[in-house]
């Protein structure tokens, strides 16, 4: 059985043969959130473009401060902002000017209007000005033709703001995929109906969906098959058909009534691996096929709740992710455990937990009672997964553990 390490080592490099440049798609700003730049993006001009006020005041030629501390002026016009005329400062004179204005030409400071006294159409200025005092120069955060962003750059909403203020309404990004869920299991009904005795509500559509949606990945169709070859075996071709990823749960495992893997085998996938030492989710599989000139994703997920969510964390949404573009993102953190944790199987676990930040050093991992797969509340309340090494079987209260955040949205 192969390690967690080498199972993800296995996926990310599927996605990256599978980046075909089709993917790479050109989109408004707003509905980029959450995709990354697929090429780098440069400054199409100097930022600020032009140099202006960057308080409201009086715009000032230096010269006529050279011989005394206390100047009066005469106040020969206003500069707004939003003026478009390119005015001139004329020796001994000076021009009122608001925040953002453009700075006249031949000025060399603006003095703040908390520092001078107005007399009618006079200003008497008792400072010193520095020059370039209160001007934003043209140019003094970028230049054009500057990178801005990186390709890889998720865009967040102050990502947006700041290419929106570089004059870009579009972006080339990498397209969402497009999802097929399918839920295996003939004991499961439609939460909100009525159970018979041995029948369980489904859940996992609904956190698989609403684990996508906090993506930003919305064109998932969902299908829910029992379990028969025949049908398991139609369902996939269909997901296929219509979707990137298609993600299976249930039905997975060695079972009589496990007919996933056999499914994906007579639909000509290819498989990636199947089966990881881990727990949960030591029956996922992955894998690929090329279906319409595209690369399809395939993952079947065993089918417990728990299990459908640790590895849709690990496998699923890190695929999804650098399929969106994304830079891979292998990094853990480090905590401090709470309390001991005890395994007696050679797995590498993923325990349930939660952070608690004292405001010292690492933060406290508190590890959840409800460590069994089935137990959706455990997995509801936790922020994180403590990493219990396959080779460990204690890890002791107050010793530092690696722990993965548990996220769902893209940025
Ligand atoms: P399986 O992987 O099909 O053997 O399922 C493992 C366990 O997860 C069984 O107890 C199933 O009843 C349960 N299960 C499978 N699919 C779902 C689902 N969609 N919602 C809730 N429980 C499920
Ligand atoms: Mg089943």
């Amino acid at each position: 059985m192969i390690t967690f390490e080498e199972a993800r080592r296995r996926l990310c490099e599927q996605i990256k043969r599978g980046r075909e440049p089709g993917r790479i798609i050109e989109l408004p700003l707003l509905e980029s959130l959450g995709l990354a730049l697929a090429r780098p993006v440069s400054a199409r001009s100097d930022s600020p473009r032009f140099d202006s006020s960057a308080v409201d005041g009086y715009a000032i030629s230096l010269p006529d401060f050279a011989d005394s501390r206390s100047v009066s002026l005469p106040i020969v016009g206003t500069v707004h902002a939003g003026t478009t005329s390119r005015r001139r400062l004329k020796p001994g004179t000076t021009q009122q000017i608001f925040t953002g204005a453009p700075v006249p030409v031949g000025s060399d400071a603006i003095v703040m209007q908390e520092d001078v006294v107005l007399d009618n159409h006079q200003v008497t200025f008792h400072v010193s000005p520095k020059p370039g005092a209160n001007i934003r120069k043209r140019g003094a955060e970028l230049r054009r033709g500057e990178k801005l962003f990186e390709a890889g750059t998720v865009i967040t909403p102050s990502v947006a703001q700041t290419l929106a203020a570089c004059g870009f309404a579009r972006v080339k990004v990498h397209s969402r995929p497009t999802v097929s869920i399918i839920i295996t299991g003939d004991e499961l009904r439609t939460p909100g109906s009525t159970l018979k005795h041995g029948q369980i509500w489904d859940s996992n559509a609904t956190a698989l969906k609403a684990a996508l949606h906090a993506l930003g990945v919305t064109d998932v169709h969902t299908q829910h098959v029992s379990d028969n070859p025949a049908s398991t075996t139609r369902a996939i071709r269909t997901a296929l058909a219509r979707s990137d990823v298609v993600i299976a749960t249930g039905g997975v495992s060695v079972g009589e009534r496990d007919f996933v893997k056999e499914a994906f085998a007579s639909n000509d996938v290819h498989e990636v691996f199947w089966r990881v030492n881990i727990k949960p989710g030591k029956p996922i599989y992955f894998g690929t096929k090329r279906q319409n000139g595209k690369t399809k994703y395939v993952f079947g997920l065993p089918g417990n709740p728990v299990s459908v969510m640790v590895t849709y964390q690990l496998f699923v949404r890190h695929a999804i992710l650098q399929m969106m573009g994304h830079i891979e993102d292998n990094s853990t953190i480090r905590g401090i455990l709470a309390s001991q944790l005890k395994k007696s199987d050679s797995r590498t676990e993923f325990v349930r937990a939660y952070q608690e930040f004292t405001g010292v050093s690492l933060p406290k991992i508190v590890p959840l009672n409800a460590r069994e797969s089935h137990m959706t509340t455990g997995m509801a309340k936790a922020d994180c997964l403590i990493v219990f090494p396959a080779e460990k079987g204690i890890l002791d209260a107050g010793s530092e553990v690696e722990i993965i955040p548990i996220e769902w949205a893209a940025y």
